[in-house]
């Protein structure tokens, strides 16, 4: 349904309604992790490898994350911002308000089925390369909420996963590790990935 100016609040409630409905029904299996999708011979391109290697630099000193926090598991990221665990030794301080200048969404909280679609528009408004870290039980399963009718039982479903973090929450050390893990793997990424 198209939204015109002179819908009603009833008319928008039920485009949005209808929007959840078709994400919910096409989320019933997590989404493949990216890099599977390549063959093996691509990955191992010799030719190539110089320039991965300084653009795969430049990426992971650099990673800027997109603010997408639905829960408690933000006041661990908002811990690793400060001094004490200075993710600006990764060039991660810089928090983007835009999906168009990030690269990296850490999914810290639980989902709604309501926010679902928002949170997948934010993730396809960005640019490639592109990252997710599931963060925290409710990001990796719907944690202790899975059961709920209102609950995505993890951003797995709606978005392809490049690192979990578990713990309710995790501790700000889990996510530094789990950040160098995706570190690693943004050092393997191919050119001819994107
Ligand atoms: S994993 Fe625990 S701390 Fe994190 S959002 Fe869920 S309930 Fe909150």
């Amino acid at each position: 349904m198209e939204i015109r100016t002179d819908s009603t609040s009833l008319d928008i409630d039920r485009h949005e309604g209808n929007l959840i409905k078709e994400l919910r029904s096409s989320s019933t299996k997590p989404v493949t992790e990216p890099s599977g999708w390549l063959s093996e011979d691509l990955k191992r391109n010799i030719f190539l490898t110089t320039v991965d290697n300084v653009l795969n630099w430049g990426r992971k000193s650099s990673l800027w994350t997109e603010t997408a926090f639905t829960a408690c598991c933000t006041f661990e990221f908002i811990s690793l911002s400060s001094s004490r665990f200075d993710i600006a030794r990764f060039g991660m301080e810089v928090l983007r308000s835009s999906p168009r200048h990030a690269d990296l969404i850490i999914t810290a909280g639980t989902l709604t089925w309501k926010m679902a679609p928002q949170i997948k528009r934010v993730y396809e408004q960005m640019a490639e390369p592109k990252w997710v870290i599931a963060m925290g039980a409710c990001g990796i399963t719907g944690g202790i909420f899975a059961d709920s009718y209102s609950v995505v039982p993890g951003y797995n479903r709606i978005l392809p996963i490049d690192v979990y973090i578990p713990g309710c929450p995790p501790r700000p050390e889990a996510l530094l590790a789990g950040i160098e893990l995706l570190r690693k793997k943004v050092e393997k990424r191919s050119f001819l990935q994107g």
